[in-house]
C-alpha cells in the first residue's frame, strides 16, 4: 500500500481562519488512501490580514497546491494570476497551485453542490436543476461560487435574497449575461417569495449562529427540497426548521466532498470515488458527537 502520508510527498493544505474543525485534511487522506496518491495535507491558520504572506510562506516550504476557505476566498481571487472562468464569475476561489506562469485559481464550490444535487435529486447528472424555481439565500463567498454553476444546471428561475441587499444585486448583476444565455430568470428579492420555490438553497452563514432564517410561512413548506450548505453531526438549524415546515432538507456535507473532489481532480489528474469517503465523514461526524 502507499505511503501517502511520507514527509517527501507533495505538500497540500486548507488556509482558513478558524481552520481546526476543517474535514479537509482527512476528505484528501481519504482520496490519496483510495487512489494510491502520496501527498500530506496539513490544515493552516492564516491571520485574518496576512493570507497573502501565508500562502508565500507554504509555497517557501515546498507547498503545490491550497484549499482556500472563509475568509480568504476573495483574497485568494486577488492573488491569483489566472482564474477558471468559474472563478472569474464567482470573484471567489477556494483552490489554488503554482506552475510555471504562476498563482493559479479556481473554484469547485459549484460543482461540489450540483453534484451533490444530482445524487440527491437523481434525474440528469449535469442538469438536476432543470426547469425548477430556486431561492437562493445568501450572497458571501459561498453564494458567489454557487450561483453560475446553478444557471448552468439548467434551473429555470432563480430567487436571490441576501440580508445586505446590495450584495444580492452586486452578484445578480455579475452573472445576468450567463442568466440570459441560459434562459434563466434570475431576481433578487427583498424578502424570500412564499409559495413559489422548488427548491430552497441556504448559502447564508446563520447556521452557525445557531438559528435558522426568520422566514415567512410558505417559504419552506412540504413537497419541495431545502439544502443547507452547513452541515454538522446533528440536523443544522436550517435543516431543523426545514424540516419543522414540512420540506426535504439535507445538509452540506456531500457538497464538501464533492468539492473536494473536483479540486483534488485538478490537482492530480485523476477523480476519486465521493461515496465511500462521505459514508465514513458522515459516520465519523456521528461517532465525535456521541
Ligand atoms: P461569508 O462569505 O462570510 O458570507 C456569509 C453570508 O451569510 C452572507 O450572505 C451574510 O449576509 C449571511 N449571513 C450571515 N449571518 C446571517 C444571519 N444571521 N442571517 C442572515 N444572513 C446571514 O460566508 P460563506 O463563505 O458564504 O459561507 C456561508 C456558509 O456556507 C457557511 O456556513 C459555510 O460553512 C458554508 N459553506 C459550506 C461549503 C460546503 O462545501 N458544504 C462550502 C462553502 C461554504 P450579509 O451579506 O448580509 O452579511
Amino acid at each position: 500500500m502507499t505511503d501517502t502520508t511520507s514527509r517527501a510527498a507533495p505538500l497540500y493544505a486548507v488556509f482558513g481562519n478558524p481552520i481546526s474543525h476543517s474535514r479537509s485534511p482527512r476528505i484528501h487522506a481519504l482520496f490519496a488512501a483510495q487512489t494510491g496518491v502520496a501527498l500530506r495535507y496539513e490544515a493552516r491558520l492564516a491571520p485574518v490580514d496576512g493570507f497573502a504572506e501565508a500562502l508565500d510562506a507554504f509555497r517557501a516550504e515546498g507547498g503545490v497546491g491550497a484549499n482556500v476557505t472563509v475568509p480568504f476566498k476573495f483574497d485568494a481571487w486577488r492573488l491569483c494570476k489566472r482564474r477558471s472562468a468559474a472563478a472569474q464569475l464567482a470573484q471567489a476561489v477556494n483552490t489554488v497551485g503554482w506552475d510555471e506562469a504562476g498563482l493559479w485559481g479556481d473554484n469547485t464550490d459549484g460543482i461540489g453542490l450540483v453534484r451533490d444535487l444530482a445524487r440527491l435529486l437523481g434525474g440528469d447528472p449535469h442538469r438536476p436543476l432543470e426547469g425548477r424555481r430556486l431561492l437562493l439565500l445568501g450572497a458571501g463567498g459561498a453564494a458567489s461560487g454557487i450561483l453560475g454553476p446553478l444557471i448552468t444546471a439548467g434551473v429555470r428561475a432563480i430567487a436571490l435574497w441576501n440580508r445586505t441587499g446590495d450584495r444580492a444585486q452586486a452578484l445578480a448583476a455579475r452573472h445576468g449575461a450567463l442568466a440570459a444565455q441560459h434562459g434563466t430568470d434570475l431576481q433578487v428579492v427583498a424578502e424570500p417569495p412564499r409559495q413559489w420555490a422548488d427548491g430552497v438553497v441556504n448559502a447564508t452563514a446563520a447556521s452557525l449562529g445557531g438559528a435558522g432564517l426568520e422566514l415567512a410561512e410558505g417559504v419552506l413548506r412540504p413537497g419541495i427540497w431545502a439544502y443547507d450548505l452547513m452541515y454538522g453531526a446533528q440536523d443544522t438549524p436550517f435543516v431543523a426548521q426545514a424540516r419543522a415546515a414540512g420540506a426535504t432538507a439535507w445538509d452540506g456535507l456531500g457538497m464538501l466532498v464533492e468539492q473536494a473532489a473536483q479540486s483534488y481532480t485538478l490537482w492530480h489528474g485523476e477523480a476519486p470515488d465521493t461515496a465511500p469517503v462521505l459514508a465514513v465523514l458522515r459516520a465519523e461526524l456521528a461517532i465525535a458527537a456521541d
